[in-house]
């Protein structure tokens, strides 16, 4: 058997994939721009992509 289960090249998959809040759909350029507090919840943070953050003024977490 010739059969690999070798993971693919790291790159091809992008690593800003994520899920944005605003327009409720999975967006390669999300960004986290909400860090949800600790204490309610699974906490984690909210996404949104390009289009919604110039819409919205969203800035990244990562940004501010
Ligand atoms: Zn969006």
């Amino acid at each position: 058997m010739a059969e690999t289960t070798q993971a693919p090249p790291a790159g091809t998959i992008p690593s800003n994939y994520a899920w944005c809040s605003w327009h409720k759909d999975f967006s390669d350029t999300a960004r986290l721009v909400r860090i949800h507090e600790a204490g309610s919840g699974p906490g984690g943070g909210t996404f949104a992509c390009v289009p919604c953050r110039e819409k919205h003024g969203l800035i990244p977490v990562a940004d501010q």
